[in-house]
C-alpha cells in the first residue's frame, strides 16, 4: 500500500514537473514562430506560411495538453475537505458553467432529484461537468437530451448521466477513461481526452466507482458510485 502511495507520488511530481518545464521552450517555440511571421511573413511564399500554420497549431495543441496534464495532476487526494454537498445546487452550478455550449446545442438536461452527499464540492462539480459536457459534446443529429440520475442502493449512491448521442463501442470502454485517449480526430470533435481520466480520479479518490454503458448510435450512460460513509475526525475519507 505504501509503495503503491510512493508510486503515485512519483508519477505525478513528475507529470507536473513534465508540464511545468515544457512551458518554457513551448513558450519560446510561439515566440520565434511570431516572430518569424511578422519578419519574414512577406517574403514567405503560400507553401511556407502553411507550414508556419501547421506548426503555430501544433505548438498551441500542445499548449493545451501540458494545461490538461497540469491540472490532472492537481486533482489529488492528499488536500481533499470534505463536506455535506447538496446536489442539486451543484447541478445549478455546472448548467450555469455549460449554459452557452447548452443554449448552442438545444441540450435539453433533466434529473432525479438529487441528495446530499459527503463529498469534495468542487470536485463533484467538475465530474458532473464532465460528464454533462460530454454528453453535450458527443451529440448525434438530435439535439442533447441528458438525464442525470442518482439512485440509492444498498451502501451507496449510483449516480448516472445519460445522453442520446453517438454512442461508443464496448471494445473502447476501458480506453477512454485512460490520460489522454480519444476515439476521435481533433477535426470531428475538440478536446485533449483527458476529461475521463480526471472524473475517474475523482470517483476513486473517494472510494467510488465509475464505469460506461453503451452501443455505437444507441447514447451512452456513465454511471459512478458514492459510498455511504461518515467523516472521520480529520474530516478525510475513510479508505475501504
Ligand atoms: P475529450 O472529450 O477531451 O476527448 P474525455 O476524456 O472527456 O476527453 O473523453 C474521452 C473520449 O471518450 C472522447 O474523446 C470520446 O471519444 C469518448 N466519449 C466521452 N464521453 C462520451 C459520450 N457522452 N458519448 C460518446 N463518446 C464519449
Amino acid at each position: 500500500h505504501a509503495r503503491a502511495a510512493r508510486h503515485n507520488r512519483d508519477l505525478e511530481q513528475m507529470a507536473y514537473a513534465i508540464s511545468h518545464d515544457l512551458h518554457e521552450p513551448l513558450r519560446t517555440i510561439n515566440g520565434f514562430l511570431g516572430a518569424l511571421q511578422r519578419h519574414y511573413g512577406h517574403v514567405l511564399d503560400a507553401k511556407a506560411s502553411e507550414y508556419i500554420g501547421f506548426v503555430t497549431s501544433a505548438a498551441t495543441r500542445m499548449g493545451r495538453l501540458l494545461d490538461d496534464l497540469l491540472a490532472y495532476t492537481r486533482v489529488s487526494s492528499p488536500r481533499m475537505t470534505l463536506s455535506q454537498v447538496d446536489c442539486e445546487k451543484v447541478l445549478d452550478g455546472v448548467h450555469a458553467n455549460l449554459k452557452a455550449t447548452i443554449e448552442e446545442t438545444r441540450a435539453v438536461v433533466s434529473h432525479d432529484a438529487m441528495p446530499t452527499v459527503l463529498y469534495n464540492e468542487a470536485h463533484l462539480t467538475q465530474l458532473l461537468q464532465n460528464l454533462i459536457g460530454n454528453a453535450v459534446k458527443y451529440h448525434g443529429k438530435e439535439p442533447p437530451r441528458i438525464h442525470v440520475g442518482a439512485n440509492r442502493i444498498g451502501e451507496e449512491w449510483i449516480f448516472s448521466v445519460k445522453d442520446n448521442g453517438i454512442g461508443i463501442e464496448p471494445r473502447q470502454f476501458d480506453r477512454i477513461f485512460q490520460i489522454f485517449q480519444r476515439l476521435h480526430p481533433l477535426t470531428a470533435y475538440s478536446g485533449t481526452g483527458i476529461g475521463l481520466a480526471i472524473c475517474k480520479r475523482i470517483v476513486e479518490d473517494h472510494g467510488g466507482r465509475i464505469w460506461v454503458e453503451s452501443q455505437p448510435g444507441l447514447g451512452s450512460t456513465f454511471f459512478f458510485t458514492i459510498p455511504e460513509r461518515q467523516p472521520n475526525a480529520a474530516g478525510v475519507p475513510v479508505a475501504g
